[in-house]
């Protein structure tokens, strides 16, 4: 079997793992990343959309902001809409006059893409890591498999930059990892339309049928989300009853503000909490969805990911340069810290606003937490803090 040796095994060229390789090689730490799917296919995978203040600073001077830059939008806001009536929460007045860049993830894949192939740094499309040895070796290696055959790449070491399903985590002996996970009674269909937004800042709805979200990715295409029971399938949802749905929830008592198009791509994606803990083994680490998943509700996701190789990839260089293990024997606690504090702003975020069917109790409960946001500037203020820039606090 072929064997080739470099300073970081990357797996996985969703935004963690390019990100990490780019920061690595910016610093002159050579590493290989290997992404089981095709370039077109990572390109094209429409996911979250959402980029915090201190994360989009951070691509920037990274040198990997510029068509975020220029093509991002900048929100100042967003909306929510209670029993049809809409309340702004002035994010950008609120919180030192910060705001978010709503940027689609596939971009951000792109751009990372753009800039790996132009460095020349190795990047393997359609090339499948099947086994991690982190554990018998002082250098640990992977075994991937592609159409050219099956070949071993060893390292300094891995990075588990894989996603929910990966391979580095279950590679890690039982016992040795915690998993926390909570299952929300909801899911969320997301549509991707081809229509300009009716709205300028994204729309957060709790409505009596269902949590809705009106959100867009650029000036012509929005990003539509319905809350949905766990249990229902694509099959059941037609676009007219998508649409009906929509505008059903989305209605206000003046306006009826949506703006139909063909819908070029939907999902349903069941919302759910996970902790993996700790975010090493040894000379595996894990970065990004490999470690955490919060529901989409606060909008995190991406944004914890491109935080954890913010952390990771000085703490590599500076055990592989200067032989210095503390950033990275700090790597997993400094992080968990941020994680579990996402985890906590994304269940408050989707339990206030996905009402229960049947449970009068909760509903009241969290009609009176939407009204705290509304009504208390101490809570907005909270919530503009959190929804801006938790990755960076
Ligand atoms: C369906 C879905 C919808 C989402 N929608 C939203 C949203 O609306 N808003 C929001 O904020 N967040 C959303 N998220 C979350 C957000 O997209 C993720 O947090 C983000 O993608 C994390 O980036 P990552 O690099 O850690 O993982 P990923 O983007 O998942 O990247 C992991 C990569 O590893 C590759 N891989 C996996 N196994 C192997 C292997 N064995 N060998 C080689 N490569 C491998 C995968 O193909 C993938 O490209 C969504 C997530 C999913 C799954």
């Amino acid at each position: 079997m072929e064997s080739v040796r470099t300073q970081v095994v990357i797996i996985g060229a969703g935004p963690a793992g390019l990100l990490l390789g780019h920061l690595l090689e910016r610093e002159g730490v050579d590493s290989v990343i290997v992404e089981t799917r095709s370039r077109e296919y990572v390109e094209q995978r429409v996911r979250a959309g959402v980029i915090e203040y201190g994360i989009a600073n951070f691509l920037e001077e990274s040198g990997v902001g510029s068509r975020m830059r220029a093509e991002g939008l900048v929100h100042h806001g967003i909306e929510i809409r209670l029993d049809g009536v809409s309340h702004r929460v002035a994010l950008s007045e609120l919180y030192d006059g910060h705001a978010i860049t709503v940027y689609g993830q596939q971009e951000v894949v792109k751009d990372l893409i753009a800039a790996r192939i132009a460095s020349g740094a190795p990047l393997y499309f359609d090339a499948t890591v099947t086994s991690v040895d982190a554990q018998t070796t002082d250098e640990p290696s992977v075994v991937v498999s592609s159409n050219d055959g099956d070949r071993v790449i060893s390292g300094g070491y891995v990075v588990g930059c894989d996603g929910s399903h990966g391979v580095a985590s279950a590679s890690v002996p039982s016992g040795v990892l915690r998993r926390y996970e909570r299952l929300y009674p909801f899911s969320w269909l997301g549509i991707l339309a081809e229509a300009p937004p009716a709205t300028e800042e994204l729309i957060y709805c709790r409505h009596p049928r269902g949590f809705a979200l009106y959100s867009m990715r650029s000036p012509t295409l929005s990003r539509l989300y319905l809350g949905v029971n766990p249990d229902e399938s694509l099959n059941e949802w037609s676009d007219e009853r998508i649409w009906e749905e929509l505008t059903v929830r989305l209605a206000t008592k003046q306006v009826v503000t949506i703006s139909q198009g063909a819908i070029i791509e939907r999902g349903i994606t069941p919302m759910r909490s996970v902790v993996v803990a700790p975010m090493r083994f040894g000379r595996l680490l894990l970065a990004g969805d490999a470690a955490h998943i919060v529901p989409p509700t606060g909008a995190k996701g991406m944004n914890l990911a491109l935080a954890d190789v913010r952390l990771l990839a000085p703490a590599l260089v500076a055990s592989l340069r200067d032989h210095d293990e503390r950033l990275l024997d700090a790597y997993s606690d400094e992080c968990l810290r941020r994680v579990w504090r996402a985890e906590e702003f994304s269940t408050y975020m989707t339990q206030m606003l996905h009402p229960h069917p049947s449970a009068e109790f909760e509903n009241g409960v969290q009609t009176a937490r939407l009204r705290q946001v509304i009504e208390s500037e101490d809570t907005a203020r909270a919530l503009a803090r959190n929804y801006v820039n938790l990755s960076s606090l």
